[in-house]
């Protein structure tokens, strides 16, 4: 276990209120990634686009096909109405700027990546892609945005750790939840603190690097330290697991650091990235989670942030299977998660 939070905690700003109003806090926010404002939608918000998918070739590891199936299956269920959803804008290249550099940027849009970097990513570059992934990064900064406004909100994509402000790694071509984290913390003098959640079962090597000298935002990971990355970066709180952990122990090792973090750090904003690759039938990961266990994790952690007056966004972040169907009823369990929360604490 690597803690830094010695130094971060030396490096405080003053604390926002918990139990504060999530509107107050929102109307501080400049702009809004909206292209439908729901003022009159009660309920959970779930952000969604339908160009979070673009097309791969066929049999490509990566589940492309799951976002549009895991919003399909909250409705199908009725554990949202379409009211409920949110269309997020696509992330202007300014908005990605204030992470990713300008050289892998213009690259990265205008297809000039060559084949080692897009070895690299796991994907060939093509258009659709470039769209998919700044939707899904609009997405990210819209959830989070709604998150300050009214106290909790998940996208039906996101989480796209790997990713490094000059290279794209892992399935992971831009960096959403570090994107989000700027963006929300803003630039005033009085900036807000971000607490990024990582549960993902892949450590969140880059954003554990982007945000290694930035005081405003803690980065905390729960990883299998056998899996991938190989070199990981230094997170200010890593976790790291044995393979094959399951339930309790997993949801103890959780349960024994988020409570302290929050009292510690008081941040203004929580970033939950609910991978589902610790679950026991994932393909890449290597712990065992049962279906039960993601959702009492899930649980936990939304309900533990959104009693003390601090807001979640929440994504899906990793998950892998060839059974599409399963795959996005797994990462599902989030969004059903968060509706039993939003009920629960009277959001
Ligand atoms: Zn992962």
């Amino acid at each position: 276990m690597l803690v830094r939070e010695i130094t971060r905690i030396k490096q405080m700003f003053s604390r926002v209120k918990a139990g504060r109003s999530f509107a107050a806090a929102f109307t501080s926010c400049r702009c809004f990634h909206a292209e439908i404002v729901r003022h009159e939608s009660s309920g959970l918000a779930v952000v969604h686009h339908s160009k979070y998918v673009c097309d791969l070739p066929p049999n490509h590891r990566f589940p492309m096909r799951k976002f549009p199936r895991v919003l399909h299956f909250l409705i199908k269920d009725q554990v949202i109405t379409e009211n409920q959803v949110w269309v997020p804008e696509i992330a202007s290249k300014e908005l990605l700027s204030c992470v990713h550099t300008e050289e892998y940027l213009n690259n990265f849009i205008n297809g000039k990546i060559n084949e080692q970097e897009q070895r690299r990513t796991g994907f060939s570059w093509s258009q659709g892609l470039v769209r998919r992934c700044r939707y899904e990064t609009g997405g990210t900064v819209l959830a989070a945005e709604i998150a300050l406004h009214r106290g909790l909100a998940c996208s039906t994509a996101g989480g796209t750790h790997h990713a490094f402000p000059s290279c794209g790694s892992g399935f992971c071509l831009l960096n959403d939840l570090a994107v989000a984290a700027k963006y929300l913390m803003g630039n005033s003098s009085a900036k807000r603190k971000v607490l990024i959640v990582d549960l993902d079962v892949h450590q969140g090597d880059g954003t554990a690097f982007i945000f290694k000298e930035e005081p405003c935002v803690f980065t905390f990971s729960v990883h299998c330290g056998k899996n991938f990355p190989l070199r990981k970066q230094q997170s200010d709180l890593d976790i790291s697991l044995e393979d094959g952990l399951e339930d309790k122990e997993y949801l103890s090792t959780v349960e024994a650091h988020l409570p302290w973090l929050l009292e510690t750090f008081r941040p203004d904003l929580v970033l939950y990235d609910a991978g589902v690759d610790p679950h026991w039938e994932d393909e890449l990961g290597r712990l065992r989670l049962t279906d039960q266990g993601l959702y009492q994790r899930d649980l936990y952690v939304m309900k533990t942030v959104v009693s003390r007056g601090i807001p979640v966004a929440a994504v899906i972040g990793g998950g892998y299977s060839r059974d599409i169907d399963k795959l996005a009823l797994r990462h599902s369990i989030v969004h059903r998660a968060a509706t039993q929360v939003w009920r629960e604490c009277g959001l």
